[in-house]
C-alpha cells in the first residue's frame, strides 16, 4: 500500500527536508582531512536538534548515530566512529531528520581532497544517476521508468548495483512502501505513481561487484571486492506534472 500525503502532511516532509538538506549542504566544508566521522555525526545531530527536528536513524532499529557514515568501500549504515578521515576518501553521509512526526532521507558522497579521475567520475555518475530518475517522476508513469534511468547509468559504465539495497516511500515513516530497485524489474512496472506519493531515491553503485558482505558491527555493509562505493539520495514529492525534490535547494 502507497500512502498519497495531504498538503499539510507535505508541508511538514518539505520542512524536515530542508533541515535534512542543510545538514548535507553545510558538511560540503565540514568534511576534511583530520576530522572524525564521529565528528561529523555531531555536527548533523546539533544541526537537527538546534532546527527543532529529530535525527531519524537515532535508535531506528537501535542504530546508534544520527547519521550513517561509510567510506570508501562502506556501502552503507556505517556506524560513526574515531576512524580519522583522510585525502582521497569517499565519504558517503546518509541521514534523515523528524519534524513534527514527518520523515525525510537523504545522502551524499563526498570526494576528501584529491583523487583519481576514474573515482570522480564514478561518483558523478551516481550523482547522475539520481537525477536521471528523478527526471522522469511524474503522475502516471510506471515506477519502473524511474528504475530502469537508475541502472541503465550503472549498466553502460559496468559499475556494480546492489540487489539488496533499494530506494523506498517515506514521510509517515522512514520506510514505506513500494521497494525501489536501482535497476529495471518486473514489480516496478505494476506500481503506477500518482500525485502525493513522496519517494526516497537512492542510486547505490560501486566501481566493481554488486556483492556486499555485513560487518562484525551488523550493521556496515561493505563490498566483497573492496571496491569504492558511492550512494545518492532525495526525498521526491510526485506532483501531476512532475516532481518536486524535498531534500534539495
Ligand atoms: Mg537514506
Ligand atoms: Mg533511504
Amino acid at each position: 500500500m502507497i500512502s498519497i500525503k495531504t498538503e499539510q502532511e507535505i508541508e511538514l516532509i518539505r520542512e524536515s527536508g530542508k533541515i535534512t538538506y542543510g545538514v548535507l549542504s553545510s558538511l560540503k566544508d565540514f568534511i576534511k582531512p583530520g576530522v572524525t566521522s564521529r565528528e561529523i555525526d555531531k555536527f548533523a545531530y546539533d544541526y537537527i536538534t538546534s532546527h527543532g527536528a529529530t535525527p531519524a536513524f537515532l535508535d531506528y532499529e537501535g542504530f546508534p548515530a544520527t547519521a550513517c557514515i561509510s567510506i570508501n568501500d562502506v556501502v552503507v549504515h556505517g556506524i560513526p566512529d574515531d576512524t580519522i578521515i583522510k585525502e582521497g576518501d569517499i565519504v558517503k553521509v546518509d541521514m534523515g531528520s523528524i519534524y513534527k512526526g514527518y520523515y525525510s532521507d537523504s545522502a551524499y558522497t563526498y570526494i576528501v581532497g584529491k583523487t583519481s579521475k576514474k573515482v570522480k567520475k564514478f561518483v558523478s555518475d551516481t550523482q547522475k544517476a539520481l537525477y536521471n530518475g528523478i527526471s522522469v517522476i511524474k503522475e502516471g508513469v510506471k515506477l519502473n521508468q524511474v528504475c530502469s534511468q537508475i541502472g541503465r547509468v550503472a549498466r553502460e559504465n559496468h559499475y556494480g548495483v546492489f540487489t539488496c539495497l533499494t530506494g523506498h516511500g517515506v514521510g509517515r515513516e522512514l520506510h514505506e512502501d513500494p521497494y525501489i530497485p536501482n535497476y529495471s524489474n518486473h514489480e516496478s512496472e505494476g506500481i503506477i505513481l500518482k500525485a502525493g506519493m513522496v519517494l526516497a531515491i537512492e542510486p547505490m553503485f560501486s566501481l566493481g561487484t554488486k556483492e556486499v558482505w555485513l560487518l562484525p558491527d551488523e550493521w556496515g555493509i561493505v563490498t566483497q571486492d573492496g571496491s569504492i562505493a558511492a550512494h545518492f539520495e532525495h526525498t521526491v514529492l510526485v506532483t501531476k506534472d512532475g516532481y518536486e525534490i524535498l531534500t534539495g535547494e
